[in-house]
């Protein structure tokens, strides 16, 4: 099995990304450098995404480096 390029990651708001801009913010600051992600399908009643400021459901990178 090939191993699976690693998705860019919005070094602003921690969007896994899947183009060459952050849909969200529309940063293009992206990175690779990025460690286990989130998914979060109900950011309302989700704490973590309370915490980490995501509103929008989607795959939040927990550490970016
Ligand atoms: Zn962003």
């Amino acid at each position: 099995m090939a191993p699976k390029k690693q998705p860019n990651v919005c070094r602003n708001c921690h969007r896994v990304v899947d183009g060459e801009a952050c849909v969200m913010c529309g940063s293009s600051n992206l990175t690779q450098d990025w460690a286990g992600y989130l998914v979060i399908i109900d950011p309302k009643n989700s704490d973590i995404a309370k915490k980490m400021n995501v509103d929008v459901p989607g795959r939040v990178a927990l550490k970016v480096r």
